[in-house]
């Protein structure tokens, strides 16, 4: 039995999410204690619970402390079953951070998955469905795993209500591949979406970052997007490289300026072209689990965040795998996996 404490570095709720998938894959059962002790509301929220829930079903895994406001929870799974599921999270909570927690296992055994996820598609603080599409899938692909996704509507914070179909194909073993350089910069394009809401937000977020980033009038576009049940707003601009894509992104809120929220990704996708590295800091965290399954290789990024640097103390509790990080002097840093 693996014990996790569930406070430490970040103490948030990659903590536990990242603990479920690598005990699905491995087969190794844990408990944890304090869990999301560093946040303002502790414990297991409908977002967490779900993935909890998910990781029970899909693995018939033994499980106690499966209950909303929950510290602790001990997990013990059993044989992983790829198939056919459906994960509501029930309010406007993140599904792309339950898909997070299952996806390891459902690529890595023999037979495909299709999945319906119900909540969330674009979370501040999560990945949003975006982001999932265009960056993360993608270098998943070229570990061998090709996943394909279908949004069938979009669910902003507070109301939710939105849905994405996940279609897997696994594969038996991930293959290992490095990202150290990003290459040549093959376009730059900014997106601006209203649900539910007045076109021109989108637009004066579009010319703010237009302007920040030199991005041309024929690469930007604001849109209203449905169906989706409440109102919500998203900014992200799209980086597509030689060798790969990142996405920065802002979200309007109330008492947020548009412009606010222009510049606010403009200052990440600056920051990121300056920085000269492949790896942006959200990407960083995600990919050391493939990385790890894949039992090595090497990407280079910015300077470590919390959440980085605790998700690699969580793979080492789980893998007998070397994790070094190398500080290349120039504000960049290349984390060795195996
Ligand atoms: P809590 O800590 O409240 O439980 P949480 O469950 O939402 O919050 P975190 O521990 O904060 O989870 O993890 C958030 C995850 O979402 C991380 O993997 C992070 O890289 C990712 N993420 C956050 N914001 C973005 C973004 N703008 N683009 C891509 N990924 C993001």
């Amino acid at each position: 039995m693996i014990h996790v404490d569930g406070s430490i570095g970040e103490g948030g709720g990659q903590i536990l999410r990242s603990a479920l998938g690598l005990s699905l894959v491995t087969g190794r059962p844990f408990d944890i204690h304090s869990i999301r002790a560093g946040r303002r509301k502790p414990g297991l929220l409908r977002q967490h619970l779900t993935a909890v829930n998910a990781a029970v079903e899909i693995s018939n895994a033994d499980v106690d402390g499966n209950v909303i406001g929950s510290r602790t929870l001990s997990f013990c799974p059993h044989t992983i079953k790829p198939g056919s599921y459906r994960f509501a999270v029930g309010t406007a909570g993140s599904t792309t951070l339950v898909l997070q927690t299952i996806l390891p296992a459902l690529i890595t055994v023999a037979q495909p998955s299709a999945l319906i996820l119900q909540g969330g598609t674009h979370n501040p603080y999560a990945p949003p469905f975006h982001f999932l599409e265009r960056v993360f899938l993608p270098i998943l692909k070229k570990m061998g795993c090709d996943i394909q996704l279908e949004l069938e509507r979009y669910g902003f914070y507070p109301a939710g209500g939105g849905e994405f179909r996940v279609a897997i194909n696994p594969v038996k073993e991930l293959t290992s591949i490095d990202i150290l350089e990003r290459g040549a910069i093959q376009l730059v394009r900014a997106e601006a979406l209203v649900s539910n809401l007045d076109i021109n937000i989108a637009k004066r977020e579009i010319k703010v970052i237009a302007k920040k980033i030199s991005c041309p009038q024929e690469q930007t576009r604001a849109r209203a997007v449905s169906p989706s049940i409440g109102p919500g707003n998203i900014a992200f601009v799209e980086v597509q490289s030689e060798h790969i894509t990142e996405i920065f992104t802002g979200f309007g809120e109330i008492k947020k300026t548009a412009e606010r929220v222009g510049h606010e990704v403009a200052n990440q996708v600056r920051q990121y072209l300056t920085a000269d590295v492949p790896v942006g800091a959200y990407l960083a965290d995600q990919l050391l689990i493939p990385f790890a399954l894949s039992g090595k290789g090497q990407f280079r990024t910015m300077p470590l965040t919390n959440h980085t640097r605790t998700n690699i103390n969580i793979v080492k509790e789980f893998l007998d795998l070397d994790i070094i990080v190398r500080d290349c002097g120039d504000k960049t840093h290349i984390v060795s996996v195996g």
